[in-house]
């Protein structure tokens, strides 16, 4: 048997749907319009499709989009002041640094300026710390996404075996720390695991963010485990013609759709997910900033 696809697309989509009615909700009865503030530094192509499309997502679901596109030899100085004047804007709910920096900026300490309660990456220490020690917080918005459609598909996850691989600041800590927070029993693996297949196999639930593409082969996963895939990599797709590429994720799909219970795809997993919990934190970085009841 295959196994259920989760459709993160349709996911994405309800989720957007409900912040736009919290977005009405806003403007309506409390004449707020939240706004969302994306920093862009250089000109990684990838950051710049990412970027263009949270941009035309926050227009989409109402919100007050504020792009600022910076030139690749910004100082660390001139990033620090823009940053400073929009935690000082009141409207502007949401700030995110599009990662990653280019090198002569230090990624922790841009990431660290940016105020905790504007944090809708939930990537600021403060943030981090009230995660780990399961308090009210910014949560980081793909592990967001993960973990939404974790609960959606299985009701609760308390006492399942959990193996995020990867663990990474952005993806893989984070992860893990959700899932124990939902009372999972967490193991993080990573490149010097020992016997990673092994510790794969006994995982009820596998997360996998490792930037390798289709690394996890079927034969690794557990009969009827569910899958979710963070991988997004761009690998050459001669099939397609001289010069195409796809996308694939870090699990090989073929293979893992016989043996999962569930899994997610690539594309349309995860990725649409991680727009859509911005979006929602947005929305709840404004609740929280004017003292309204916050979307559940
Ligand atoms: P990082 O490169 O920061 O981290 C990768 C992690 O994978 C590291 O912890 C590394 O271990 C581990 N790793 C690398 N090789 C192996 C291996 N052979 N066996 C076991 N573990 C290994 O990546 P990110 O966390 O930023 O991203 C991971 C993936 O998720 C990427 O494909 C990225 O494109 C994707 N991504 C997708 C998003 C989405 O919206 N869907 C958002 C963010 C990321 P170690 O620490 O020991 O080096």
């Amino acid at each position: 048997m295959t196994a259920t696809v989760i459709d993160g697309k349709e996911f994405a989509a309800r989720v957007r749907a409900k912040v736009a009615g919290h977005v009405t909700r806003l403007k309506d009865e409390n004449g707020i319009t939240p706004g969302l503030a994306v920093v862009l530094v250089g000109e990684d192509p990838a950051s710049q499709v990412y970027v263009r499309s949270k941009g035309k997502m926050t227009v989409e679901v109402g919100m007050n989009s504020f792009e600022h596109k910076l030139e690749v030899n910004t100082s660390e100085e001139d990033l620090l002041a823009l940053i400073e004047k929009l935690n000082n804007d009141p409207a502007v709910h949401g700030i995110l640094c599009q990662l990653p920096l280019p090198k002569h900026l230090d990624e922790d300490l841009i990431i660290n300026s940016i105020s905790p309660a504007k944090d809708v990456d939930g990537f600021h220490i403060s943030n981090v710390g009230l995660l780990g020690t399961g308090q009210k917080s910014m949560v980081p918005c793909t592990p967001l996404g993960c973990l939404m459609m974790l609960r959606d598909h299985h009701g609760s996850i308390s006492g399942m075996n959990a193996v995020v691989i990867g663990r990474s600041n952005i993806v893989g800590k984070p992860m893990a720390q959700l899932l124990l927070n939902d009372s999972a029993t967490v193991t993080i693996a990573h490149s010097r695991t020992k016997d990673l297949a092994d510790v794969v196999r006994a995982a009820d639930i596998v997360v996998a963010a490792v930037g390798r593409p289709e690394m996890v082969p079927g034969d690794w996963i557990k009969q009827g485990a569910t899958v979710i895939d963070v991988g997004i990599n761009r690998i050459d797709a001669p099939e397609k013609g001289e010069g195409k590429t796809r996308l694939v994720g870090d699990v090989d799909y073929a293979s893992c759709v016989e043996v999962a219970g569930a899994i997610t795809p690539v594309p349309g997993g995860v990725g649409p997910m991680t727009i859509a919990c911005l979006l929602a934190n947005t929305v709840t970085a404004c609740c929280r900033a004017n003292g309204l009841a916050e979307p559940e």
